[in-house]
């Protein structure tokens, strides 16, 4: 398509806001598989062709790093389950990039946030209410999910790793008052996302769910106050999420979100570079802006303790020679294609 910069149409509004624009910020994919069956996870990934494509993962950071790019975010899917988050975060941090995980929490022990510790500047956890029945109705795990992340929240505040608590506001706890827990597990940032809803992805699972707008509002006049306590309150509606993530998949395409469905980049960052591939499906960096998307992120936590950090260095010792950390402590099969998608 030809862009105009006269033109008046969304799509070449758009093209204006993202041509050219560094990829500062970018969230990969590292694997589609997932424990848990949230019911709003826009992660399916229904609509992608299962070409195999000739691309190591591994060398994403680097292209993305001298391309611009300044924090990578691992998600997926629960990145847990893929052996190469290790790999992932070293390179991530040998190139300079602040790195953050998004996971579901339910399979982090303390060994394997000790293991993850050196290479790791943020962890966000999902928690969308302090009601366990809520969080199974969800398909937060089937019980467990908020005493788990609560322990995850207490393990990184001892290991100095930076917290984000990312939360789903739907119908189901849109009238819920989250401050009193959210005060105690005291996160560096505190996420909350209006449902949104994936064409082909969610859209079916999720019609009781959706909530409009002043539900969603309502929500977070709740709880903005707990920005006076220092906690960085941060709220995005669908609108706010619309185009202003930069997303990738684990075989280096972007992917983007224009109008509740999914815009797939036809060429790799290794065919085309980093930039030009980007531009196949576009990024709103003015979006990106207002919702909050340039923060602090390279803060770095208060060091911990003498005896946590000698733990830790015993830890990386043993996990040292086995990038899999699944691999280390148990065994743990999924073999569940699904996923989602939060920086
Ligand atoms: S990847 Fe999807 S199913 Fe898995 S925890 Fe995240 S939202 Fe839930």
């Amino acid at each position: 398509m030809q862009y105009s910069d006269k033109c008046n149409s969304d799509e070449c509004k758009l093209s204006k806001n993202t041509r050219n624009k560094i990829p500062i910020s970018v969230n990969l994919v590292v694997t589609t598989k997932c424990n848990y069956s949230c019911r709003f996870c826009f992660g399916h990934f229904k609509q992608l062709d299962s070409t195999p494509r000739d691309c190591s993962i591994l060398e994403i950071p680097k292209l993305l790093a001298e391309a611009g790019c300044k924090k990578l975010t691992l998600g997926g899917g629960e990145p847990i389950l893929s052996p190469k988050l290790l790999e992932l975060l070293k390179v991530a941090k040998k190139v300079g990039l602040t790195t953050c995980v998004v996971t579901n929490g339910n399979m982090i022990t303390k060994e394997r946030m000790m293991a993850l510790s050196h290479y790791l500047d943020w962890i966000a956890i999902s928690i969308d209410s302090f009601f366990e029945y809520i969080e199974i109705k969800l398909g937060r795990g089937n019980g467990g999910h908020v005493s788990q992340c609560i322990k995850v929240a207490s393990w990184a505040h001892d290991l100095g790793i930076n917290l984000k608590v990312n939360s789903v506001i739907t119908s189901l706890n849109y009238s819920e008052n989250m401050m009193e827990q959210i005060l105690s597990i005291k996160p560096d940032r505190w996420k909350v996302f209006q449902l949104l809803q994936i064409k082909g992805e969610n859209t079916e699972s999720t019609k009781d769910l959706v909530i409009p707008e002043e539900e969603f509002q309502y929500f977070m006049n709740n709880h903005k106050s707990i920005k006076n306590v220092g906690i960085d309150f941060v709220y995005e509606t669908i609108d706010d999420m619309e185009s202003s993530y930069i997303m990738m998949l684990p075989d280096g395409r972007f992917f983007s979100n224009h109008g509740g469905k999914y815009i797939i980049g036809k060429k790799t960052i290794f065919e085309a570079g980093v930039l030009v591939a980007l531009n196949e499906v576009g990024w709103d960096e003015v979006k990106f802006r207002r919702r909050g998307g340039y923060y602090r992120w390279g803060v770095k936590k208060q060091s911990c303790s003498e005896n946590v950090r000698e733990s830790v260095q015993k830890i990386r010792v043993e996990y040292s020679t086995d990038s899999n950390l699944l691999s280390c402590k148990d065994n743990i099969h999924s073999n569940k294609i699904i996923g989602g998608l939060v920086e």
